[in-house]
């Protein structure tokens, strides 16, 4: 089902619904009436054939007040590793009781940013949430922060939940925010106007979440579910932002159809969806003008357009491409180390082997490992 009002919520057949620490929690306690109204959809919806998977933030926010930290554990990395190990406990508990009341099995997932950027790891978390979701649990994702290191963390469940979403086939996104959406400018200003759709994230979209604020307990601004957003769009996944404040929320969201939806775009094979939601390259390639129009007709990436490397990768890694002038062209796997491209960069292919010492590979990047962004 392709879902093209908020009013459709209700038809997904598996949906991912994203809940921030500023609506869990409230000065370290958790918000328990809000949640109680929230748990209550979620068990109509599952009631209506409707699955469901949470993304839950709140084990810093619980954690460090149980800890008594300062700036609800975020003022250090290690901090806020601290109070999420405290807080994990407190925050599985709260979900297991509040959906334990419905009779529903609640299963925790914690995950790392490594744990879906390699494929295997990815398809191995993939294959744990179909075989939860068959058995009718009804798993409760978060980061796992206590071991997530600062260089390789998500940060912000908002990206998080649109991979959970790929990874567990999922249909749309619900993000609950403290907002009603996206705005089209600062919302405190007097004429800002919510954004109801958009389709396809450009540059002056990403634009408009430069003035938005966000609570402060949690760390998932504006631009955080807009970056969200892309990785669900470009993943065939809807991807809503709608305000999570009041009681029954979703409810209020599908009434009102108020809100922002993000509609998908396209989508990919299951491999190259999950290859251009990956976030963390280790290197970047500047391509020229000619190389880049390649690109956007198809073409594989060749030696010949590269005018820049940089970073530190290996045959294999993650490398992103970039234009002359900066901008992001597409993401995808270098069949070459860092130091071979440096050789080969701006050569044509009578001119590589010379440089490599061994015949050339057909394409620094092949197109089947290669995803525009
Ligand atoms: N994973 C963090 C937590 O559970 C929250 C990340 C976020 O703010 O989105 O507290």
């Amino acid at each position: 089902m392709r879902m093209s009002t908020l009013k459709d919520i209700g038809d997904c057949r598996r949906l991912v619904v994203k809940i921030g620490s500023s609506l869990l929690v409230e000065r370290g306690e958790p918000r328990k009436a809000w949640l109680a109204s929230l748990v209550r959809e979620l068990a109509g919806l599952r009631a209506q054939g409707t699955e469901i998977v949470l993304v839950s933030s709140g084990a810093i926010a619980l954690g460090a007040a149980k800890l008594g930290l300062a700036r609800g554990g975020r003022s250090s990395l290690a901090d806020a590793q601290a109070a999420a190990s405290v807080g994990q406990i407190a925050l599985a508990h709260l979900w297991s009781e509040n959906l334990g009341a419905h009779g529903l099995t609640a299963a925790q997932i914690l995950l790392t940013l490594d744990d879906l950027e390699d494929r295997r790891r990815y398809l191995n978390a993939a294959a744990t949430f179909a075989r939860l979701l068959e058995a009718g649990a009804v798993p409760v994702v978060n980061e796992n922060d206590s071991v997530a290191t600062a260089e390789i963390r998500f940060g912000d469940n908002d990206r998080l939940a649109a991979r959970v979403a790929q990874a567990a086939g999922a249909a749309a996104v619900l993000l609950l925010s403290d907002v009603d959406g996206l705005y089209d400018r600062d919302p405190g200003l007097a004429d800002a106007r919510l954004v109801e759709q958009v389709d396809g994230i450009t540059p002056e979209v990403m634009a408009m979440a430069s003035g938005a604020s966000s609570s402060g307990l949690g760390s998932g601004g504006m631009v955080s579910k807009l970056q969200a957003a892309q990785i669900a769009e470009r993943a065939g996944i809807a991807l809503a932002i709608i305000n999570g404040t009041h009681e029954s929320p979703i409810a209020r969201a599908m009434d009102s159809a108020r809100g922002t939806l993000f509609l998908p775009r396209r989508s990919d094979g299951a491999r190259k969806a999950w290859l251009g939601g990956r976030l963390a390259p280790l290197g970047t390639l500047r391509v020229d003008n000619g190389c880049a129009e390649a690109l956007r007709s198809g073409a594989s990436l060749l030696a010949a357009g590269v005018v820049g490397v940089s970073g530190d990768f290996r045959r294999g890694d993650l490398v992103k491409i970039v234009s002359m002038g900066g901008n992001v062209l597409a993401q995808g796997l270098s069949e070459y180390d860092a130091a071979e491209v440096q050789a080969i960069a701006g050569k044509r292919e009578s001119d590589q082997a010379e440089r490599l010492g061994y015949a050339p590979r057909a394409a620094i990047i092949h197109r089947d490992h290669l995803v525009m962004l």
